[in-house]
């Protein structure tokens, strides 16, 4: 997806402040961050968002929540933490490329605004 800004950043074409790399997922640190830790966890192929994905994504799933994982505990979040995706405009997705928010290091209110 060549305009695509998440696919340019895992091409590096985009700069970003990595804290994981494999060769399926990387996880990088927001731009705008809206808690101490703001990382997101990205597939390295282009999904649009979670509603587009299917039954054969499941070990990739597994993957993306398995390096949130390690990102939280990297990050020291034993008090917990929150993981969201946006899926479309009306739950304010900005980059329609996947990505799990992975945020910590405050609490955290409930319902999200
Ligand atoms: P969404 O609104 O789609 O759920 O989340 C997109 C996120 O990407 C936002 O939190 C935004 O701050 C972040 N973002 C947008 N552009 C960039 C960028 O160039 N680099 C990084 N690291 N994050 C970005
Ligand atoms: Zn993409």
């Amino acid at each position: 997806m060549m305009d695509c800004l998440f696919c340019k950043i895992v091409a590096g074409e985009i700069p970003s402040d990595q804290v994981h790399a494999d060769d399926e997922v990387i996880a990088f640190r927001d731009i705008a961050p809206r808690a101490p830790t703001h990382v997101l966890v990205i597939p390295r192929r282009h999904i649009p968002d979670a509603h587009a994905l299917t039954d054969a994504d499941g070990d990739l799933l597994a993957k993306l929540f398995g390096v949130a994982r390690k990102v939280a505990d990297d990050a020291g979040l034993s008090e917990g933490y929150r993981v969201v995706t946006n899926v479309g405009s009306d739950a304010g997705q900005t980059v329609f490329h996947l990505h799990l928010h992975l945020l910590g290091g405050r609490p955290m209110a409930w319902p999200p605004g």
